[in-house]
């Protein structure tokens, strides 16, 4: 099965807002699932995470992680990069209690460095996240993203290597490989291509599990600039959902618009009319 995410609270929630009364708002409007935005910095009460896990269990609501923007697994400052791994330990572990089932992460910027390098940085990092996987969030999956600029780490190629070597998966936005290529993958073409090489890397199953982004997007010779509702973007979003459905892609698709609810209902129905 395949849910459409709004990404973080509706604009129309009630104030003062939050995740709790940001779930029930999208279950209103009748969303399914909804990424939860921990990008300035993670919660740190385990009592609000079992309030926010009671709510979605009980409007059965599927939920996702963005964790903090402020993470350099790349870093060559240990204090950097401790606290990087620290804040995306702590997503995990709050998310586990949360009943949360991926968390995305910006892994690194490249600072010039060879891809060799960063990916040999960075899957260090991980496998030292990953030994506490047992202990602090055994259900919960560490996601990568695909990156819009050419400043990070985040090729498809490179966050399906790093997946497929750690037994993860990796979040897909296609709207920022869109704007890391100024103007590739936006066809139906590219997009079984993306989804031919996810399965290859992950397996066939793989494919029902999925954590991806989508929305439109603006971008320049150096990539992403900033994210845009879809009618007023390039994205060939019609042809997105129709590779969905071709393929049968199961998991969640967080729509990161600008427009949060408004755009998330809008590819729910068009893809549910398919
Ligand atoms: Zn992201």
């Amino acid at each position: 099965m395949l849910c459409f995410a709004v990404a973080g609270a509706p604009l129309s929630t009630p104030k003062p807002g939050g995740t709790v009364e940001g779930l029930k708002q999208a279950h209103k409007l009748g969303i399914t699932a909804m990424e939860i935005e921990w990008v300035q910095s993670v919660p740190k009460d385990p009592k609000r995470m079992l309030e926010i896990r009671g709510t979605a269990e009980s409007l059965k609501m599927t939920m996702t992680v963005h964790a903090p923007y402020y993470i350099n697994l790349n870093s060559p400052d240990p204090v950097t990069l401790a606290a990087s791994k620290k804040r995306i330990l702590d997503a995990l572990a709050m998310s586990e209690i949360a009943g949360v089932r991926s968390v995305c992460v910006h892994a690194a910027f490249r600072l010039s460095q060879e891809p060799d390098d960063v990916y040999g940085n960075v899957s260090k990092a991980v496998e030292d996240i990953l030994r506490q996987k047992k202990k602090l969030f055994p259900n919960v999956n560490l996601g990568l993203e695909t990156m819009g600029k050419q400043s990070q780490f985040g090729t498809i190629e490179e966050v399906l290597r790093i997946s497929k070597e750690f037994d993860l998966y990796p979040v897909i936005d296609p709207a920022h490989m869109h704007a890391l290529t100024n103007g590739g993958w936006n066809t139906a073409k590219e997009w079984h291509h993306m989804f031919d090489l996810y399965e290859k890397a992950l397996g066939k199953r793989s494919l029902q599990n999925m954590h991806m982004h989508y929305c439109g997007i603006a971008y320049g010779p150096k990539g992403e600039k900033h994210h845009l509702p879809l009618k007023d973007s390039d994205a060939n979003w019609k042809d997105f959902l129709k590779v969905l459905k071709a393929r049968k892609i199961g998991g969640t698709v967080v729509v990161e618009s600008p427009l949060l609810e408004t755009d998330t209902i809008l590819l729910q129905r068009e893809f549910e009319k398919m």
